[in-house]
């Protein structure tokens, strides 16, 4: 802890996962902390309208469609009768407990909150105008850390979000269960959210502009995903983009033009429409112009490798500076911009930020994928383990999940870890560690995981780099 820390204000703008995250180490540290955010309580798009909401509507998404695949096993349910009212209740309950959560850990821990939105009026001075209107409030600080986000980008062929047209936050206020969604963009978002309205009852239909979902995503994974969700929605639609779009005038659906090859049926009407082609950072209306900091062309703020921006006493991390929008990049980066205005000479340099798309099957990659490692010089080989080998998915009767490993091939090191398949999302902790930590094939080989489980993927891929693993004889 630095030695002065009693004396350092911290002012942290955003209060989401980077945001609160950057607050309570500061607290921890000895500062005095002011966290502003326009929410009554810490949180952010994450928790009130991003991973928490639809991991509670995924869960539910997999409960249902477990019952239905139950029947293989010679279990046979009835179709469940869907309360959406309860579903909502409860959804929000676990996001109030958890929000409600953070704002009493803000308290023990003396952080001032206030609630507004803040503008930088000059490099230590920012004012904060309140929510609930009223007079605007100065804050001197030392340091501040912007963590203000992301927002849904939007179609220019498409009217304003509202009415039908969802964005995901209005996507995961689930006000009914269509008869039938468009989802504009295969992504994470897309995909997550299909997944939950498809088990709902929706007939579902992907349009995605690019030649496969996920695009940056290693194929094979990607594969796995595409062939399990053919069965779940009703169309996949790729190399398609939407060409026009508007609400009937009774509005009571959206009619929606597409442009696609071979496109056979280029106009569809839908009950709702849900946009998810990317987001967009939340950089204007910060003040920014009154102090050294810049953005790039894309809006996002531009900061070194301490997370520190052209304005020596103001940090940005999280979505508002960049690729990858995740979360844990974000609290990761919190930690590091926090400990540099500690006197510590941390740096964001890491090896492997792990992403998870949490569809059924989940998909999750870390470290290098192996189409970035096509497209560069490195060599590199891939480590592939067909779940089909796994007695643990075969229990499952999820036998078409795959797990792979690109690892050099001159000093065995793991450079990437993939996963596609149930519970992937928690699976590929391990790849993360291993890549953080120099791991090679052989000590993943050498450690013994426990039997029956789906970890032993990750041991039995990394056995082959040596030859035939115990379960899987790959073919030469
Ligand atoms: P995304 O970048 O993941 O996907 C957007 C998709 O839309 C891409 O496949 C793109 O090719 C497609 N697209 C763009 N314009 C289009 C058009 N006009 N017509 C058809 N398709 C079009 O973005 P997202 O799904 O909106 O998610 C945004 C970010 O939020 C992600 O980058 C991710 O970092 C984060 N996120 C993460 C998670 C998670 O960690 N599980 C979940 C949701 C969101």
């Amino acid at each position: 802890m630095a030695d002065n820390a009693a004396s350092i204000r911290v002012v942290v703008v955003g209060a989401g996962p980077g945001g609160y995250a950057a607050a309570f180490h500061a607290a921890d540290l000895g500062m005095q902390v002011t966290l502003v955010d326009p929410e009554e309580a810490p949180g952010g798009v994450c928790l009130y309208r991003g991973c928490i909401p639809s991991k509670a509507l995924l869960h539910v998404a997999r409960l249902l469609n477990e019952t239905r695949d139950a029947a293989e096993c010679g279990l046979r349910f009835t179709r469940p009768l869907i309360d959406v009212d309860q579903l909502r209740t409860w959804k929000q309950g676990v996001v109030s407990k958890l929000t409600g959560g953070l704002a009493q850990l803000s308290r023990k821990r003396n952080i001032t909150q206030l609630h507004g939105r803040a503008k930088f009026i000059e490099p230590t001075r920012l004012v904060v105008i309140p929510a609930a209107g009223g007079a605007e409030q100065s804050v001197e600080f030392d340091f501040a850390i912007v963590s203000t986000g992301s927002r849904p980008a939007t179609l220019p062929a498409a009217p304003a979000i509202g009415g039908r047209i969802m964005d995901s936050t209005s996507a995961l206020e689930l006000e009914d269960v269509p008869k039938s969604l468009l989802v504009v963009g295969g992504g994470y978002i897309g995909l997550e959210l299909s997944t939950v309205y498809a088990a709902l009852g929706s007939k579902v239909t992907i349009v995605e502009m690019t030649n496969g979902l996920l695009p940056g995503a290693d194929r094979d994974l990607v594969d796995v995903l595409h062939k399990r969700l053919r069965n779940d929605v009703s169309e996949i639609l790729l190399n398609t983009r939407v060409a026009e779009m508007t609400e009937s005038p009774d509005k009571q659906g959206v009619r929606v033009k597409l442009m696609g090859i071979d496109m056979v049926e280029p106009v569809r009407t839908c009950s709702r429409v849900l946009v998810s082609v990317g987001r967009k950072p939340n950089s204007e209306g910060l003040g920014l112009e009154n102090t050294r900091a810049k953005t790039d062309a894309r809006g996002f703020i531009q900061v070194d490798g301490q997370r520190r921006t052209a304005e020596p006493t103001i940090f940005a991390i999280g979505d508002v500076v960049g690729e990858p929008m995740l979360a844990h990049k974000a609290s990761h980066e919190a930690r590091v911009a926090v400990e540099v205005i500690a006197g510590k000479s941390s740096v964001f340099e890491p090896q492997a930020i792990p992403a998870v798309v949490f569809t059924d099957p989940e998909v999750a990659w870390c470290g290098l994928t192996e189409t970035s490692a096509l497209a560069g010089t490195r060599p590199f080989k891939v480590l592939r383990f067909p779940w089909g080998a796994s007695g643990r998915a075969a229990t499952l009767a999820r036998s078409d999940g795959l797990t792979k490993l690109v690892v050099d091939p001159r000093t065995e090191r793991v450079l990437g870890v993939g996963i596609v398949g149930p519970g992937a999302g928690e699976l590929i902790a391990e790849g993360a560690l291993a890549i953080e930590m120099g791991a090679r094939a052989s000590d993943l080989k050498l450690t013994i995981h426990p039997h029956p489980t789906l970890t032993e993927t990750v041991m039995e891929a990394a056995e082959t780099f040596f030859g035939p693993s115990t379960h899987y004889f790959p073919r030469v």
